[in-house]
This record gives C-alpha cells, sequence and structure tokens, in this order.
C-alpha cells in the first residue's frame, strides 16, 4: 500500500499510461465512529500529457466499515467513484505530480451523508427501540416515524396482513 499517489510526468509515455494500486486511506481523515475506511483506496487511472496538461481518468473504490443511520445497526458498503477525472497544469520543470488530495476529495465527496445498511432499512422503533429490521414490535404505532402522528389521528388504523 502506498502513502500517495505520485505520478512521474517526467517519464510519462507520449500515448499515455494506465496505472492501478492502493492507496492508504488514512489520508481520508474521516473522523468518528460512523464511517471507518479500510483496505486502502483502490485507483485504476489512465494517465497523459497534453501540452502542459496532464489528464488523468479512472475509477477509484474504497469500503467502508459503517454505522446506519436508521437503525444503528454495523454494516460494509464499498464505495465506488467511476469518473474521477483530474487535470493538472504541469510545466517543464514538473517531474512528479502528486494526486493524493484529488483521490481524497472524490472520496469524500461521494460519500453518502446519511449511510443505510440497504434501502428499504425499516430503523428502530422510537417508542421502545426495537430494531424494526428483526421484526415488528409490540408498540401500536411501531412501523410510524413520529412525526407522521399528526395524520395518524386523521387516518383510521390500517392492520397489516
Ligand atoms: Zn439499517
Ligand atoms: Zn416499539
Amino acid at each position: 500500500m502506498d502513502e500517495k499517489l505520485i505520478i512521474d510526468v517526467a517519464r510519462l509515455k507520449a500515448e499515455g499510461e494506465e496505472f492501478s494500486g492502493v492507496v492508504d486511506d488514512a489520508v481520508l481523515e474521516i473522523g468518528g465512529e460512523l464511517l471507518r475506511p479500510f483496505g486502502g483506496i483502490r485507483y485504476e487511472i489512465s494517465a497523459q500529457l497534453f501540452g502542459t496538461e496532464l489528464l488523468v481518468r479512472g475509477t477509484l473504490s474504497q469500503d467502508f466499515d459503517a454505522v446506519c443511520a436508521r437503525c444503528g445497526g454495523d454494516f460494509d458498503f464499498t464505495l465506488n467513484v467511476d469518473d474521477f477525472t483530474v487535470s493538472v497544469e504541469v510545466d517543464e520543470k514538473s517531474e512528479f505530480v502528486d494526486l493524493t488530495d484529488e483521490l481524497r476529495q472524490s472520496i469524500i465527496l461521494a460519500l453518502p451523508s446519511y449511510p443505510v445498511c440497504r434501502q428499504d432499512c425499516r430503523g428502530v422503533c422510537v417508542t421502545c427501540g426495537k430494531n424494526l429490521n428483526e421484526g415488528p414490535c409490540t408498540c401500536s404505532h411501531s412501523e410510524r416515524d413520529s412525526r407522521w402522528g399528526a395524520l395518524d389521528a386523521l387516518v383510521p388504523e390500517k392492520k397489516d396482513d
């Protein structure tokens, strides 16, 4: 695992080159326990010089250990960035271009604000705290968010099969 992603511009082939590897995810600096990166940032990129412009394109992926924003359960997911694109202005003196910061920013921008373990996660009952993915609780309004309480008063109670 590398600490940085550095392109050796001085030795880059004119027709462009492909690179792949893993950069230490410590560069992500994501605080807190809700999202913990592991395994490193994987990249597969192609780099080519067009005059004084270094153009880099490719894909990134990063595994995360996360806590579901709805039910509080632990789960793992892989974040994929399919359109990693960077353009850097270089001059004759540039030998190495460090793209570590661009990697980091791309991953952070793609992160979900509220990671959920699955799209249909039922969350926890606001009354008793039971994880509703494991089954219904015995509270009468267990399947509804408390914000719907006012509406519940207007709509006749519907029974689930
Ligand atoms: Zn969940
Ligand atoms: Zn409940």
